[in-house]
C-alpha cells in the first residue's frame, strides 16, 4: 500500500519508555500485520518522522479504505478519547481487515498507532462467489453501524458525538468555515410517559429524531441522541442565521406534527438552543455549553422556541 511508504520510523527521539519501545518494534509488528501506521486521528492524517521530528503526511487515515469519507466507526479517535486500545473487524473492497488501534503520546500529543492485518481466509475463509460472502459483508456493516446508532431512534449515539464533533471543528478551523450546534428537548415530555406510558414516550422520541432528520439539509449535517429526550443536531458550513433557519423548520415542523400511536392522536413541541463557532468559542466543550445555555434560555422564556 502507498500508505506503508508513510509508516514511521522512529529513533532517537526523547518519548515515553514504552512508546520508544512499541516504535523499535514497528518492525516486527509490519512482519505480523499488513499494514502498521501512525495517525493523529483528530486531523485524519498518517504521520511521519522527519529530521527527529513528527510531521503530518499528505495522506488521510482513510484513504487506506478506498471510501473518500472518514470512517464512521472510528476506534482510533476512541482509542484517543478513552486512552484504550479498541479492535474492530472493516471490509475494504473484497477484503476483510482485522484493526487494532492502540493509544500513544509522544511529547505530549497523543496518536494511535494502527494495525491492519487482512483476516478474509484465516478469520473468514471467505472465497469470491462463496455463498456466506454479502452475508458475511452485511454482518461486518451491521456491526460497525451499531457502534455509532442509537439503538431506539436510528439516529448517531452520543459516542458518535465525542467522536466526530472534534474532527469536524479541526476541519471547520482550517477551512475558516463556521460550523453551528442544536440543541433540541421535547417539551415536558415526562408529561407524555406519565399520561400515555414509556412506550408511548418511545414512539414519540423515534417519531421526533425521524422529524429532526427530515430538516437536514445535505447529507453532511447530522442528528445525534445527545440523551434522554435531547438531541444534537450538527451542521457543517452553517452560521448563526443559517443554523436558526433550520432551527425554526424543526421547531415547526415539530409543531405540526401528529404522532399516531394505537388510538392515540399525540402531540408534542420542543425549545431549541443554537451556537455557532467564532473566534474565541470553537471548542467541542464551549460550543455545546453555548447551545445548551441557549436551550435553558428557550425553556425559561415560555418553551416551543429558538434561542440563539
Ligand atoms: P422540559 O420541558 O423542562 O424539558 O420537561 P421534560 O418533562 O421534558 O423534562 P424532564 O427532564 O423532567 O424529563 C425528561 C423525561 O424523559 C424523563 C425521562 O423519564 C424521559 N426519558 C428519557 N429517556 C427516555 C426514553 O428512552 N424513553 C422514554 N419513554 N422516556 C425517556
Ligand atoms: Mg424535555
Ligand atoms: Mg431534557
Amino acid at each position: 500500500y502507498l500508505i506503508n511508504q508513510s509508516v514511521i520510523n522512529v529513533g532517537g527521539m526523547i518519548m515515553d519508555n514504552e512508546v520508544k519501545e512499541l516504535l523499535e518494534n514497528l518492525g516486527i509488528l509490519r512482519d505480523m500485520y499488513d499494514d502498521v501506521r501512525i495517525v493523529n486521528p483528530l486531523k485524519k492524517k498518517v504521520v511521519s518522522k522527519k529530521d527527529g521530528q513528527i510531521i503530518e503526511t499528505d495522506y488521510t487515515c482513510y484513504d487506506f479504505w478506498g471510501t473518500g469519507e472518514i470512517c464512521m466507526n472510528c476506534i482510533s479517535m476512541r482509542a484517543h478519547n478513552d486512552d484504550k486500545t479498541y479492535i474492530k473487524i472493516e471490509r475494504e473492497a473484497n477484503n476483510i481487515f482485522m484493526v487494532t488501534a492502540i493509544p500513544i503520546s509522544i511529547e505530549n500529543v497523543r496518536y494511535v498507532v494502527e494495525t491492519m492485518k487482512n483476516v478474509t481466509k484465516n478469520m473468514f475463509y471467505i472465497e469470491k462467489g462463496n455463498a456466506q460472502e454479502i452475508e458475511i459483508y452485511e454482518l461486518i456493516k451491521g456491526m460497525n453501524k451499531m457502534a455509532h446508532t442509537d439503538a431506539l431512534t436510528e439516529v448517531y449515539n452520543r459516542r458518535f458525538i465525542d467522536e466526530r464533533l472534534p474532527v469536524e471543528l479541526i476541519k471547520t478551523i482550517q477551512k475558516n468555515s463556521k460550523l453551528s450546534l442544536i440543541m433540541a428537548d421535547i417539551d415536558f415530555f415526562k408529561k407524555v410517559n406519565d399520561n400515555y406510558g414509556h412506550l408511548a414516550g418511545d414512539h414519540v422520541l423515534k417519531a421526533f429524531a425521524k422529524r429532526l432528520n427530515g430538516c437536514l439539509r445535505n447529507s453532511k449535517d447530522w442528528v445525534a441522541r445527545y440523551g434522554g429526550e435531547e438531541f444534537l443536531i450538527c451542521l457543517l458550513d452553517a452560521d448563526i442565521s443559517e443554523a436558526y433557519k433550520v432551527a425554526e423548520r424543526m421547531r415547526c415542523e415539530v409543531e405540526s406534527m401528529i404522532i399516531k400511536y394505537n388510538d392515540l392522536n399525540l402531540k408534542v413541541t420542543a425549545s431549541f438552543g443554537v451556537a455557532a463557532t467564532s473566534e474565541n468559542n470553537n471548542s467541542y466543550k464551549g460550543l455545546l455549553e453555548s447551545a445548551d445555555a441557549k436551550l435553558y434560555e428557550s425553556k425559561n422564556s415560555g418553551r416551543n422556541k429558538v434561542s440563539y
